[in-house]
């Protein structure tokens, strides 16, 4: 799986030449490989030219906001994006953790509520450059996933996105990942968290360059991409410089 996150950026020209581009570069087996998260306002015309160019491409969200008896000015929760046709949502990005205070509990709630209707989730988690140098990450990654504790989540997929990587052009060894998504599944399996085998994804300065040798790994699962999913060509070419490896592994 490759995860598009365009964070806060493109227009609705944008959106529209964007899956036209996926449209004609990519079959339609590449496109069900990927999830476009554009930013919310977005979601509709993505939607339309989705269902109007009959690609096979899923709609996912950057955020949600969680159910509450008191709804929010501003919010935005889960039955709105699946009236928007939106069927994943990334949850705990480290953006959110940092600039909007997203705790273990606000998420814990957000991940109940994406649960609750069906949409797949992306469960972001990372450790920043000062914990890695402080030998913290396992500690930090162990306590982040404490949010999915107790839960029963139908569809997880985990993305392991280091802070100190996200768009700063630097990514961690393969050595470094391998490990880290190794202690990831090791964690996952414990009894408190379902006992089962997740997909981990990696996220963090993927580019077309570094994409095939980080996929390439066995404990990698997918790509959350950021920066360089901007442009179409870059995005799809990205896709399938992954899919002629052969290297799909399928859950
Ligand atoms: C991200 O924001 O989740 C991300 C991975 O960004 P980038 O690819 O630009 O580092």
């Amino acid at each position: 799986m490759i995860i598009a996150n365009w964070k806060m950026n493109g227009n609705r020209a944008q959106v529209i030449e964007w899956l036209d581009c996926l449209q004609k570069y990519l079959t339609l087996s590449e496109q069900s490989e990927c999830i476009f998260c554009p930013p919310l306002i977005y979601m509709d015309i993505a939607q339309e030219q989705i269902s109007l160019n009959k690609m096979k491409i899923t709609l996912g969200s950057q955020n949600l906001d969680y159910d509450s008896k008191h709804p929010k000015t501003g919010g935005i929760d889960a039955s709105m994006l699946n009236d928007l046709g939106c069927k994943s949502v990334i949850i705990g990005h480290s953006e959110r953790r940092l600039y909007f205070s997203e705790n273990n509990s606000i998420l814990s709630k957000k991940l109940v509520s994406a649960s609750k209707n069906n949409i797949d989730i992306v469960f972001c988690i990372g450790e920043t450059e000062a914990e890695k140098d402080k030998g913290l990450c396992h500690e930090v990654l162990r306590e982040q996933l404490k949010a999915l504790s107790g839960l029963q989540i139908k569809k997880l997929f985990i993305a392991y996105e280091p802070v100190w990587a996200i768009g700063t052009g630097k990514i961690p060894s393969m050595k470094y990942i391998e490990e880290i998504h190794h202690f990831i599944k090791d964690e996952l399996k414990c009894s408190h968290y379902y006992n089962s085998d997740r997909p981990v994804l990696y996220g963090g300065s993927v580019n077309f360059d570094n994409a095939s040798e980080i996929s390439n790994l066995d404990s990698v699962n997918g790509l959350l991409v950021g920066g360089a999913s901007l442009n179409p060509r870059n995005f799809s070419d990205i896709v399938k410089k992954i899919g002629q490896n052969n290297i799909w592994k399928i859950y």
